[in-house]
């Protein structure tokens, strides 16, 4: 698929970091490009930057996401690809390992509870809602494509860490489902793939001071760096102009394998 000025594109938690990137990339290249995010400031100042529409979602929130559909589709006709970008990473403000509360691995239930309410069950809800409108599209080319979707995983799905259980586990589900949705609408002409970023300079970082920052800069094997966000966006479009990209999950990690704290 090409992406141009007659592509329609929903970015998730495109009001920040990796979806930020990604949202201006497709914008780019011409896509019109709806933002959907809960940070109404930031993420009305983007779209409105990049010529896109804002439209506040809350993706674990499925009656909220279909009210973002509906106005994105008014405003830029059905989308032909979608990024889920929208996530949290609740780690290091957590309870502590609790006796009395059952509490394990510095995770309450609700805290897990709501993070795999907005990074899986969110995405899910997403695609759903995507694939349900891409499939009243006209197929296009050779092999009758109508869309594609990028999910955001993370390596935390493959090495997460001992305060990372509910994001670890929220992120390998991401993983988990890429493949099996794939194969659901490889039959409608969708296609389904996923990023497993590394450690990439966002505001989700922020809170952590500079000096653990640069710690995980040298963690990185080559380069020693964090990632830039425009690296993640140039993979999403690589994989959304790649019509032979199916059913994959990606590391893009600069070689990082965590061993254990
Ligand atoms: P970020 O915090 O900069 O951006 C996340 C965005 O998601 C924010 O704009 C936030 O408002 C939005 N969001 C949060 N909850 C939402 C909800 N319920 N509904 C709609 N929007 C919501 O983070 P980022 O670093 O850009 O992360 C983007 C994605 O990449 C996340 O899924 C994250 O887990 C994943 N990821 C990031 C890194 C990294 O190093 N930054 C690494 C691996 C994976």
């Amino acid at each position: 698929m090409i992406i141009d000025h007659t592509t329609s594109a929903v970015v998730t938690g495109g009001a920040s970091g990796l979806g930020e990137a990604t949202a201006r990339a497709l914008a780019g290249k011409g896509a019109k490009v709806a933002v959907f995010d809960m940070n109404e400031e930031r993420g009305e100042a983007i779209a409105a930057e990049i010529g896109g529409v804002f439209c506040k979602v809350d993706v674990s929130d499925e009656a909220s996401v279909e009210a973002g559909f509906t106005r994105a589709r008014a405003a830029h006709g059905q989308e032909r690809v979608l990024v889920n970008c929208a996530g949290i990473a609740p780690v290091g403000k957590l309870v502590k390992r609790d006796r009395e509360t059952g509490a394990i691995s510095h995770h309450s239930v609700d805290l897990f509870r709501k993070t795999m309410a907005i990074n899986l069950v969110g995405s899910f809800i997403c695609m759903a809602k995507s694939a349900a409108g891409m499939m009243t599209l006209d197929p296009v080319g050779e092999y009758g494509e109508r869309g594609a979707i990028v999910n955001t995983a993370s390596v935390a799905a493959e090495d997460g860490q001992i305060g990372q259980v509910a994001y670890a586990s929220s992120k390998a589900a991401v993983k988990g489902m890429t493949l099996p949705v794939a194969r659901d609408l490889m039959g409608e002409g969708i296609r389904v793939n996923a990023i497993l970023p590394g450690i990439f300079r966002t505001p989700m970082l922020a809170g952590l001071p500079e000096k653990a920052q640069a710690g995980l800069a040298e963690a990185v094997p080559f380069p020693k760096r964090l990632g830039d966000p425009a690296e993640y966006a140039s993979l999403v479009c690589f994989m959304v102009e790649t019509g032979y990209f199916n059913g994959e999950c990606v590391r893009l990690d600069g070689a990082i394998r965590m061993p254990p704290k």
